[in-house]
């Protein structure tokens, strides 16, 4: 047995004290998993205006102290609470930047994210914690490796702390002008170069310089770090990714099986498991009751639970969807929040297709639990999927995934063949309408064969992509970035 190691993990975003996406999940289950394994894991995140601190039992661990940012410097407190299970989880409290009602999507980001990093490694230094690794993820971290490879590169307190950094979306990057490198006090070091990105010259990517600096970087499934390599999926970033790509790992995430579970989950109408699947009808009779559609037992049922983006394919079924509707007997329920333009495309469909279109234009956990739960088919044409958490729950909750074949998808979604019956699910290769709508096709003609539909739901829901084993996989990532750490330090010398 190896030493267990100390990890501070930072993120935007976890359950259940803030969430727009997966990384939330992510960040949920991966600490509480490495806790189980022995390892010394605690999380930092922002303390946004609507997290109740009563709620969370949030207590003072640091009183306000001084972070520097800019030329001057801002004051931040840290709170801290013990509410999940052998993990410390603290909040990096300012007035100024965080008490507002929204995660994302402020003129000032840029700064807010800087500050929070900045306090999260010096909250480090007054709790007296030295972690072996501090594990960023997505763009609003990335300015983390950066500064230790830099500005603190002399530290004492950092000299053994290696950094991973976990690209969860490379869509989302945090794009910002030259000033951003004056709030986070390493102006001096400029702009990054790359003589096959220009962009990079003038303006400041945190994400690209989590990728730069990081010491190991990993994608959320093995084929999403192989696809990044391209340019088709390298957001522009692909050749920095390919001068790194010793460093580049993938590891899929997992879901939360002792929250994500059918058997025990307080938001749907009734528990079922794989040995009770007749159960499982009345879920699907209460979430055609509370989406003001006909309770019909055997109209096949497709749901989706997602943001609504490009990214997940609403521009390719909003093109195929009156031959959906026109072709199949099928209804449809939808669960998502995004882009207005797909609110009003699909909010149209909603009526003109009354009784068998239901549109939950919110976010709503308990409502996507009750789809996964009482959906038949879950859909998922992604465009490009860094991983895919839907098809996870979804094949837990015997709905089966319609998924389009790329990234996470690709490795956890096999397209079923009923002459072998090999296969989990139905995937489409191209990215098109026709082969979208085939899938559907293909779900539902097999949908009509109960002892098919059974095996399928039964093996999804056997399958196990629960954190441990990606929690193992991350331990060796963790050290290889100590490795290279100490390799690269001792190069320098
Ligand atoms: P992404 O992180 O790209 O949004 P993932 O599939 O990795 O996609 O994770 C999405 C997570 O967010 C899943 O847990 C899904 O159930 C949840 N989710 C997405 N949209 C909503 C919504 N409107 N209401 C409730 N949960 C949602």
């Amino acid at each position: 047995m190896s030493d267990p190691l100390k990890v501070l993990i930072l993120s935007a975003e976890m359950v259940p004290f803030a969430k727009t996406g997966g990384l939330a999940d992510v960040t949920g289950a991966l600490p509480k998993a490495l806790a189980r394994l022995g390892d010394d894991v605690r999380v930092v995140l922002p303390r946004y205006g609507r997290m109740d601190p009563d709620r969370f039992g949030m207590m003072e661990a640091v009183p306000l102290f001084q972070v520097p940012m800019d030329d001057a410097s801002e004051p931040v407190s840290i709170l801290r609470t013990d509410t999940v299970p052998g993990v410390p989880v603290y909040f990096v409290n300012s007035e100024k930047y965080f008490n507002r009602e929204g995660i994302y999507g402020y003129p000032d980001d840029g700064e807010r994210f800087i500050l929070y990093c900045r306090a999260a490694l010096e909250m480090l230094r007054q709790l007296n914690w030295k972690p072996d690794i501090i594990h960023c993820n997505d763009w609003h971290t990335g300015i983390v490796p950066n500064w230790l490879k830099t500005s603190y590169k002399n530290d004492p307190f950092f000299a053994d702390t290696a950094t991973v950094f976990t690209i969860h979306n490379l869509q989302y990057q945090g794009l910002f002008g030259w000033r951003i490198l004056e709030v986070a006090g390493i102006e001096e070091y400029g702009f990054l170069h790359h003589p096959q990105i220009g962009e990079l010259a003038d303006v400041v990517d945190l994400m690209a310089r989590g990728i730069h600096f990081a010491d190991v970087i990993n994608t959320v499934s093995e084929r999403y770090a192989q696809e990044v390599l391209t340019p088709e999926f390298g957001e522009k970033l692909d050749p920095l990714l390919r001068d790194r790509r010793d460093r580049l790992f993938g590891i899929l995430n997992g879901v939360d099986f002792d929250e994500i579970n059918p058997a025990t989950d307080h938001y749907i109408a009734q528990n079922f498991d794989g040995e009770h699947l007749g159960a499982r009808s009345a879920n699907k009779l209460a979430l055609q009751r509370d989406s003001n559609l006909p309770q019909d037992a055997p109209v096949p049922l497709i749901g989706m639970v997602s943001r609504l983006a490009d990214q997940k394919g609403f521009d390719l079924l909003a093109g195929c969807f009156d031959s959906m509707m026109d072709c199949l007997p099928v209804q449809f329920v939808l669960l998502g929040t995004g882009d207005q333009h797909y609110h009003n495309v699909f909010s149209q469909y909603s009526q003109k297709y009354p009784g068998r279109v239901a549109i939950h234009l919110t976010f709503n956990a308990p409502l996507a639990q009750k789809i996964y739960a009482g959906s038949d088919m879950f859909l998922m044409p992604s465009r490009f999927e860094p991983c895919g958490l839907g098809q996870m729950i979804s094949l837990r909750y015997g709905s089966i995934p319609i998924v389009r074949h790329t990234g996470g998808l690709a490795d956890t979604i096999q397209d079923f063949d009923p002459r072998t019956r090999v296969g989990n699910g139905f995937s489409f290769e191209r990215y098109n309408q026709i082969d979208l709508y085939t899938a559907v096709v293909r779900a539902v003609e097999n949908y009509k064969h109960p002892d098919v539909w059974r095996l399928l739901q039964e093996r999804g829901m056997r399958s196990d992509y629960s954190w441990t084993a990606s929690a193992r996989k991350y331990e060796d990532l963790y050290r290889q970035a100590l490795q290279f750490r100490h390799r690269d330090g001792a190069a320098v010398q």
